[in-house]
């Protein structure tokens, strides 16, 4: 995600795709007289650059101060404005603008925020560019692309070009506010076009809300189409209560393969085990015994006697239950959201050690020495590793329905394990013949 903590290194990273190109604003013949900077950005507002340039020199031939704009009639300043957009308005706000310059400011073109946006057709967006273009002060002008671009990065989450405005204000370090409206159109035209971003050669793709979604969404496609429908959570047993099943399947499965908690899943079924209150009375001897094909039986029968205890007394709400899920000593967020996604059908992503290999592998993660970081932002400790990546996952189909999400984040922890079985092995790992292509992130 871009952030306060990255946001020097991702401003450093689009100057470098934007390059040596540079922006040629309609004002940058005039830039030394505030009056003409702010008829040329007035002018310019929805009017694309190549239609006002050749305007201006025909208009400040006659035009060459506030005055002059009083003395022309509309008529007069539509002919000498045409063909930029809106011409007609743009003429009568013109004719206007003169006036209050005159009258109230004495001819002079005022180097306030909240004095520029009362004069006529001056919104925000121009208040802010004369700000900086005529009076060189801090001002941040947002237009399409500046909103679109830090939206998309996950900066902020806004709905107008105001909003933004208003947080880019409260955030973004002031060194950039002047210049962050020409890096973004350059880079919004080059990269994060308005359709069609160039998401997959963007230097931004790991960090970048919008690149990371769609990079999600994309490999499940993909990891679909190459393995089909995985049915997790596996239950066989005919006699026991498969919700149980499951729950005792999670629990086993912590550190060891899934063919030994079979065998001990097994055992438990044919004794009739599989059932909470059965399995609560039995000899711990026996339990043990059973349950010994997945290792560390000990630790695992505490687990269970506790597991089967809150299965039996659960509270019917979800957070709670995940909450006291995570309450019972050796029941981490994984085994917790396993049981509640696979057993409850409960939205919850799982992120086991398959998919943190497979978001390292893929330039997500990143660690040095002391530090992990994922998407660009400092994680601090395991948890917060955890919740990040599922929290990534979350936002990703968060326009789907619960019930499409259970069944989306179902088949999608069972394809990165079939992925991290097959090809993503943790030695040896098969890039070339991956169906996630490979493309391992630098
Ligand atoms: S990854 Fe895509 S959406 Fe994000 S900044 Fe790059 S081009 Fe724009």
């Amino acid at each position: 995600m871009i952030t306060d903590e990255n946001i020097d290194e991702v401003i450093t990273r689009v100057k470098k795709v934007i390059g040596n190109v540079d922006l040629v604003l309609p004002v940058e013949d005039v830039r030394d007289d505030p009056f003409k900077v702010l008829v040329a950005t007035l002018l310019s507002a929805r009017t694309k650059d190549e239609i006002t340039h050749p305007v201006l020199p025909k208009l400040f031939s006659r035009v060459h101060g506030p005055k002059d704009l009083v003395r022309l009639d509309v008529k007069e300043l539509e002919r000498l404005i045409y063909p930029v957009g809106f011409y007609r308005t743009k003429a009568k706000h013109l004719k206007r603008l003169g006036e209050v310059l005159t009258e109230k400011y004495g001819g002079r073109v005022p180097d306030s925020l909240d004095e520029l946006i009362t004069l006529p057709g001056v919104g925000r967006k121009t208040a802010n560019l004369v700000l900086v273009l005529a009076h060189d002060k801090p001002g941040i002008c947002v237009d399409t692309h500046v909103h679109r671009i830090f939206n998309r990065w996950g900066y902020l989450s806004t709905r107008t070009p105001e909003e933004t405005e208003r947080v880019l204000r409260e955030r973004l370090p002031e060194r950039y506010w002047k210049d962050i409206n020409r890096l973004l159109v350059l880079f919004g035209r080059s990269m994060c076009k308005p359709v069609n971003p160039r998401c997959s050669t963007c230097p931004l793709n790991r960090w970048c809300l919008y690149g990371g979604k769609r990079l999600i969404r994309e490999w499940y496609k993909l990891l679909w189409d190459q393995f089909g429908p995985q049915n997790w959570w596996p239950v066989s047993c005919e006699r026991g209560d498969p919700r149980y099943e499951i729950i005792v399947g999670a629990v086993l499965t912590q550190n060891t393969a899934w063919k030994n908690v079979e065998r001990a899943l097994e055992g438990l079924c044919e004794n009739g085990l599989l059932e909470p209150h059965r399995l609560l009375r039995e000899d711990p001897v026996v339990v043990k015994r059973l349950i010994r094909p997945a290792g560390y039986y000990n630790q695992k029968y505490e687990r269970l006697l506790e597991v089967s205890r809150w299965y039996l007394e659960r509270s019917s709400d979800r957070v709670d239950m995940r909450d006291e899920l995570l309450g019972i000593k050796g029941i981490g967020p994984e085994t917790a959201d396993s049981i509640l996604l696979y057993g409850f059908d409960v939205p919850v992503f799982v992120v086991d050690a398959y998919t943190v290999r497979l978001l390292e592998r893929h330039g997500f993660i990143t660690r040095n020495e002391k530090e992990v970081w994922f998407m660009g932002e400092m994680v601090k400790g395991k948890i917060d590793l955890y919740h990040r990546i599922q929290e990534m996952f979350h936002l990703t189909y968060s326009d789907l329905s619960e019930r499409e999400r259970v069944k989306v984040f179902k088949e999608y922890h069972a394809l990165i394990v079939e992925l991290g079985k097959r090809y993503c092995k943790s030695r040896d790992p098969m890039c070339e013949e991956c169906p996630l292509g490979f493309d391992i992130h630098e």
